[in-house]
């Protein structure tokens, strides 16, 4: 037996196929109880209509009424000792039939008990199988020593046969039973294993995409997620737009007001640079130091446009007072934005390249600013759409 709340999850979680198998046990049982007839018939022929309404009225409905309070209790634990029950009240059944045959031959009929034996035992858990073997060796015990016909030699051979084939039975119903039990720790140590490597796996894929100072995606992440945007672009004509912002005289931000306030405002920036993004598509990652980058599918030059003011705005809007900066006495960002709808040859690189030259251009322009760089054939195609 496991400890308790195991010991509840195992029988709970074999309730349904034991259930099943039970029903199954049961019809077969009565069907082999019935089949004792021909016992009846050939030793007992006195007594065979007894025998025949006994097993009939007594045991099989018996049996049905036994297998609805299984169904009904639902209680695997109690539904195992219904089975020692029933084994039991067929070897009771069995011994009355034995005891009122008249004949010469129904001391040999103490036998049939260990068909009942081995029979209930396949099915029932171990310590119901004890319960029930020690029984029926009492009932047997009961049968060999007050038959009328029975002999010393009879009853040692008899009490020998039952014995060995408890043994046996007991054997191997303690043997299932562990393989059993075995096989379920074996499952839960695997589901737990499963689960934790499920966890760590998370874990794993969280570090590995975050960036742990702000909790945007980092630069990996993003780099994977613009190659798809790229290729979903290429496959469907459709634009994506980046932009690559960095704050302003960062370096002597921190100098003024050292490292760690430095990295509080690079959180502050992130934050306002996430919430300034309003599509749930669209994705803001920190490129690396005071550099961060938002990609935008199905932006064109004028949606992005108004996008990069909305992320400038709402830095500006934090109001982080940055007294050593040469444009503006608080924390302000340059960037550069890009759009492309790309072909079957270009590259994301190219992208970057434009949003990086842009971005090189707004810096040299005075900062707090964020500026376009265009594809030439991105301006053509805007172009001949123009037109149109
Ligand atoms: P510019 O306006 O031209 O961008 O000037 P800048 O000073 O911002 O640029 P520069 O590249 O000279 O300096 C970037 C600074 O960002 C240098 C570095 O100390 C700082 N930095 C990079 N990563 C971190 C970080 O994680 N935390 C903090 N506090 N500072 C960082
Ligand atoms: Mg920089
Ligand atoms: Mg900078």
């Amino acid at each position: 037996m496991f400890p308790k709340e195991l010991e509840d999850r195992f029988l709970q979680e074999g309730e349904s196929k034991r259930f099943t198998l039970m029903i199954m046990s049961g019809a077969a049982a009565i069907a082999l109880f019935m089949g004792m007839l021909i016992a009846d018939f050939l030793l007992s022929r006195e007594i065979l209509l007894y025998a025949f309404l006994i097993r009939l009225l007594a045991f099989g409905p018996a049996i049905f009424a036994g297998l609805y309070v299984l169904r009904i209790l639902r209680m695997p634990a109690v539904n195992e000792w219904l089975v020692a029950c029933c084994g039991l009240y067929a070897a009771l059944l069995h011994a009355f039939i034995i005891y009122i045959s008249p004949g010469s031959l129904s001391m040999a009929r103490v036998v049939e008990l260990n068909v009942i034996v081995v029979y209930t035992c396949t099915l029932a858990r171990f310590w119901p199988a004890v319960t029930l073997t020690v029984s029926v060796g009492a009932i047997h015990a009961y049968l060999v020593t007050h038959m009328p016909d029975s002999t010393g030699v009879l009853a040692t051979n008899t009490t020998l046969l039952m014995m060995t084939c408890m043994a046996f039975v007991l054997y191997g119903t303690y043997k299932l039973e562990h393989d059993e039990r075995m096989a379920f720790l074996l499952d839960a140590r695997e589901q737990a294993l499963n689960a934790e490597l499920t966890v760590a796996h998370e874990r794993l894929t969280r570090m590995a995409t975050t960036d742990a100072l702000t909790g945007l995606a980092n630069r990996r992440y993003f780099e994977e997620f613009l190659g798809e945007c790229w290729q979903r672009a290429q496959a469907q004509r459709r634009v994506v737009s980046v932009m690559i912002i960095d704050v302003d005289y960062f370096k002597l931000y921190n100098d003024r007001y050292g490292h760690q306030t430095g990295d509080r405002c690079l959180v502050s920036v992130a934050q306002a640079l996430s919430s300034s993004i309003r599509r749930p598509g669209d994705l803001v990652a920190r490129w690396g130091g005071e550099e961060f980058v938002i990609v935008m599918m199905d932006a064109d030059a004028d949606a992005a446009a108004a996008a990069a003011e909305r992320a400038r705005e709402a830095v500006a809007a934090l109001g982080l007072v940055h007294e050593a900066s040469r444009c503006l006495p608080r924390v302000t960002i340059s960037g550069g934005r890009a759009s492309m709808r790309p072909n079957a040859q270009s590259h994301w690189d190219q992208l970057l390249q434009l949003a990086d030259d842009a971005l090189y251009r707004a810096k040299s322009a005075g900062r707090n600013r964020i500026h376009a760089g265009y594809d030439s054939s991105f301006l053509m195609q805007r172009k001949v759409e123009a037109v149109q």
